[in-house]
């Protein structure tokens, strides 16, 4: 795609996460958009990081830890969005600013161990399966969401802000809020058990960003209405 293209499409984005927020009375500096650049190169990434945009989202470990070398000087923010195996959580912990897929207790220690000192606790959001998808990673209990959170919240590296879903697939706005609604109760839930404030709602996608927003989604996360479709990894 042509700069000038993505960065018209990006544009676009931006313009329907104000005018959805406006809509459904929120402010729109409360959210925020990662680009979602999986399977596309880092020279789209540049173009849009020159233009403005701050944070990347990224699916897979080995993919975002080469086009964050490739792009060292430009101070992305990166997000880890994807399934994360364990041997991994080292690149994690020191390439990202946020993991929005953290889902199990095995992943706690590692992450906080690898996350160096210079630099900030990694933000965590705990991911939930909302539609209990046997498809999709996450916690479908609240017992083991609880159990989840305290680990994260026991570590000094890593510090706990909110919960990650991708619902079902539904192109019905009614269907699609009320799984979004259920992702905003449960956080409400887990924070007032944990006696924890817990900001941020990282929920939205290109098909469902209208109905996330209005649900509450402080973090949005779109890539095909940015970039295009995704064909085949790049790395
Ligand atoms: C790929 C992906 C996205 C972006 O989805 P689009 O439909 O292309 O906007 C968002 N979140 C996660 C977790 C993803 O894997």
């Amino acid at each position: 795609m042509a700069d000038a293209q993505l960065i018209e499409r990006w544009q676009h984005i931006q313009e329907k996460i104000y005018q959805s927020a406006i809509r459904h009375q929120r402010d729109p500096n409360s959210i925020k958009l990662i680009a979602v650049s999986k399977f596309h190169s880092a020279e789209a990434i540049r173009t849009l990081a020159d233009a403005g945009q701050k944070s990347f989202g990224e699916n897979y470990v080995q993919e975002m830890t080469e086009k964050a070398q490739k792009l060292a000087a430009l101070n992305i923010d990166w997000h880890f969005i994807g399934p994360l195996q364990s041997n991994k959580c080292q690149w994690v912990a020191e390439t990202a600013s946020t993991i929005h897929s953290l889902d199990r207790l095995k992943l706690v220690a590692p992450l906080a161990r690898y996350r160096p000192q210079t630099l900030p606790p990694l933000a965590v959001l705990l991911q939930v399966n909302i539609d209990y998808e046997t498809s999709k990673a996450g916690t479908t209990d609240f017992e083991s969401l609880c159990q989840l959170a305290q680990a994260v919240m026991a570590q000094e590296r890593l510090s706990l802000q909110g919960l990650m879903a991708i619902p079902a697939i539904s192109s019905d706005m009614a269907t699609q809020r009320a799984a979004f609604e259920k992702v905003r109760l449960l956080r409400n839930q887990l924070a007032e058990k944990l006696n924890l404030n817990l900001p941020e709602l990282s929920m939205g996608m290109s098909s469902d960003l209208d109905a996330a927003i209005a649900e509450g989604a402080t973090i949005v996360r779109v890539g095909t209405d940015i970039f295009g479709r995704r064909i085949t990894p790049v790395t």
